[in-house]
């Protein structure tokens, strides 16, 4: 009889897990068997939550979003934007710019310390 009730358990507590109707007996059963109580309530907890996540995707969300990869105007944006990417990496691969922009910015921090040296010395520039 243990068993039995074992067995039933198990099985109602499967039926629970996969959403399968119960039948008349294994609903009875529920709310005798405080085990199988416990796990019904879980799972209806569960459920009631993936629910409440639930986002309804719109019906046309698919042909969005192939419309989207396909268009032409999409990708001439992106391929612009990665065309004028690969320009300055191209540009800051070649030496004499690399060189070009050390002796600017190196001016330019020259041309700081310059202006500081001549505000401390003549204090009417500050
Ligand atoms: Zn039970």
């Amino acid at each position: 009889m243990k068993e039995n009730l074992l067995f039933d358990c198990n099985l109602v507590q499967e039926e629970i897990a996969w959403n399968k109707k119960l039948s008349r007996a294994h609903q009875l059963h529920i709310l005798s068997c405080q085990s199988c109580n416990a796990i019904a309530s879980e799972f209806s907890e569960l459920n009631s939550l993936l629910e409440s996540l639930d986002q309804k995707v719109p019906s046309n969300f698919v042909d969005r979003i192939m419309h989207k990869i396909n268009d032409p105007n999409e990708l001439h944006e992106k391929s612009r934007f990665i065309g004028i990417q690969t320009i300055f990496t191209k540009l800051f691969q070649v030496p004499a710019m690399q060189v070009g922009f050390v002796t600017a910015s190196l001016m330019f921090a020259l041309g700081n310390v310059y202006r500081f040296v001549l505000s401390i010395v003549i204090p009417s520039i500050a």
